[in-house]
């Protein structure tokens, strides 16, 4: 997970340029009739967002179009049609073109953060646009919050970069593997909810724990080495390394957190990384 910035487009000219790209006469001069309840719609949403009380947020129809014909302006204008420079830009902001809801994969998509099937108002709503990867845009599907710990993590509206989101416990049997969770501990209850429901969502605990297992296979020899030459206190101390290393660009992501948790690892350091096994099938798939 990881903050955005606020995307530049502003709905009181997007919907309008968007409506303005309906061909039909009728449907064109209904969806502008349409857009003063947008963007009044649009400007509670910013309200509530900035509270982390969307999940409030009570469900309208369109007064002037069908609640589809407002819904297909994504489609139609944004993504497809003329508009589509808008969609790039918004879709681009990832930070090195990663989905901000894993910080793993490619951003593909947008994904809407209140679904359009239930918020046709918000189709085009570029606070309401989020850049992600196709895995997180379909695992969160037409997820709606019901209440304020179902809110998943929303790039523009919360920061939890400074804190420790993700904890990985390492476990060291016939092979090593490496286990993630929310921080519900230490965490305040307010982000750690939230931060549990998106980890949950996403099946965040298998993609980060199949990555880390390559990961391990592929420094395993780096390891051997380092013991070799220096025992297990220059193994920790280059884990320790490696993970503050690995806190940019993207501190809650697996590997800052892989790495602590095997620096914190006692039976790790002194002889368990000799377990890895590269037979492994990915670890943690289910
Ligand atoms: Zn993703």
């Amino acid at each position: 997970m990881y903050h955005l910035p606020l995307p530049a487009a502003q709905i009181a000219e997007l919907y309008p340029n968007c409506a303005n790209r309906a061909g039909n006469l009728q449907l064109r001069t209904a969806l502008l009739q349409e857009g003063e309840r947008v963007i009044q719609r649009s400007a509670t949403y910013n309200q509530m967002a900035q509270t982390s009380t969307l999940y409030q947020i009570a469900q309208e129809n369109a007064v002037h179009v069908s609640n589809a014909e407002l819904s297909n302006l994504y489609e139609r204008a944004l993504v497809n049609g003329g508009e589509r420079p808008t969609y790039l830009a918004i879709r681009g902001a990832g930070l090195f073109g990663r989905c901000p809801l894993c910080a793993q994969r490619d951003v593909g998509t947008l994904d809407h953060y209140l679904p359009r099937a239930s918020f046709p108002e918000f189709a085009v709503l570029p606070v309401n646009l989020v850049p992600c990867c196709f895995d997180c845009n379909h695992a969160k599907r037409e997820h709606t919050p019901a209440a304020f710990a179902e809110q998943m993590f929303h790039p523009y509206f919360d920061d939890w970069n400074d804190l420790e989101l993700i904890q990985a416990t390492i476990v060291v049997e016939d092979a090593v593997y490496a286990e993630f969770a929310v921080n519900v501990d230490t965490l305040h209850p307010v982000v750690a909810d939230r931060a549990a429901a998106h980890f949950e969502t996403l099946g965040l605990a298998a993609l980060y724990s199949g990555h880390a297992s390559v990961e391990l296979v592929q420094r395993r020899a780096g390891f051997l080495l380092t013991f070799e030459n220096g025992g297990p206190e220059a193994l920790q101390a280059e884990l320790l390394r490696e993970s503050q290393s690995r806190r940019v660009p993207f501190p809650n992501a697996w590997q800052p957190v892989l790495y602590r948790a095997l620096a914190d690892s006692d039976e790790f350091v002194n002889g368990g990384f000799y377990a890895i096994d590269d037979q492994l099938e990915v670890a943690g798939a289910d």
